[in-house]
């Protein structure tokens, strides 16, 4: 076991974790030893992630499962609570969840759809971190927050989620400055197109996301679109104690894309 997984004793809350990038990083914590908290709105998904999790637990250790929807305040806050009530402590914060919503300005909903994203993949996280740094300070812990190349590059009609990931990006920044001093490091991922089921809940048929990552890989440096495993494990690395001295940063995880002609 290299020693950068190693996360014995550590409480790794994962949001966005019943499915796609989530899932796979509960399941990866749990491999080298971290206590999980889970949590995502479909309760039969939550219950399947927890059985990997359990399964590969060195101890057998069971996640905690949180049905909660992060674009609510007061799910966000029953969230640290129950963690905190089951563990008494949190190691590591890893911001996740996230939905995408692509459509023109002449949208009739368009503040609606606003509100929606920026709910959901930046209120939350803002609110969250703010519940999570007196937890934080005492354990000297860190925050994972899962932001997109299309923070980094514009998409036509994307502007709604580029917005949201980009200003996620800064708050990272910010917050890494805030937060340096009190002990906790703060970090974003910025993944190129990763194969999970994000295309299908914007309204993509299951043919029409398989068609676009296997076209979109070929487009790659790498000559694939990445897979979950490769988010959790740049996820791993960045809440590592190996990684003490990195903070404030965006990590891409792209496969080259962003340098790449689209
Ligand atoms: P998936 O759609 O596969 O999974 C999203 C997860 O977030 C699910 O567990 C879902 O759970 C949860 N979720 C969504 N909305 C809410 C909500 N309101 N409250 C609670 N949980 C919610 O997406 P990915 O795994 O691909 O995406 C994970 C993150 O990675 C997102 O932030 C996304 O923006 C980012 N990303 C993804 C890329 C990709 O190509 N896949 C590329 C770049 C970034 P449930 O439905 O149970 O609520």
């Amino acid at each position: 076991m290299s020693t950068f997984k190693n996360f014995v004793d550590k409480v790794v809350l994962i949001t966005g974790s019943s499915g796609g990038i989530g899932a796979q990083t509960a399941v990866e914590f749990a491999r080298y030893g971290a206590q999980v908290v889970i949590t995502g709105r479909n309760a039969d998904n939550l219950s399947e992630v927890a059985k990997q999790c359990a399964a590969v637990s060195p101890k057998g250790l069971k996640p905690l499962e949180v049905l909660a929807d992060v674009s609510k305040d007061v799910d966000c806050k029953r969230l640290i609570d129950s963690t905190i009530s089951a563990f008494k402590r949190l190691d590591i914060l890893v911001n996740n969840a996230g939905k995408a919503i692509f459509t023109p300005i002449t949208d009739p909903s368009v503040l609606d759809k606003y509100g929606e994203v920026m709910d959901t993949n930046l209120r939350s996280v803002v609110y969250l971190t703010h519940l999570s740094v007196e937890h934080l300070e005492k354990t000297k812990g860190n925050i994972i927050n899962i932001s997109s190349i299309m923070g980094l590059k514009p998409l036509n009609t994307g502007f709604l989620y580029c917005m949201s990931k980009c200003a996620l990006d800064m708050f990272t920044k910010c917050l890494a400055l805030e937060l340096g001093p009190k002990g906790i490091r703060v970090n974003a991922i910025n993944p190129g197109a990763v194969r999970t089921n994000f295309l299908q809940v914007v309204g993509y048929t299951k043919e029409q996301s398989d068609g676009f990552y296997n076209q979109r890989g070929g487009q790659y440096p790498v000559g694939r679109v990445g897979e979950s495993i490769d988010i959790a494990n740049a996820i791993l690395f960045l809440a590592s104690d190996e990684a003490s001295f990195v903070t404030g940063v965006n990590f891409v995880s792209d496969g080259g894309a962003l340098h790449a002609p689209s």
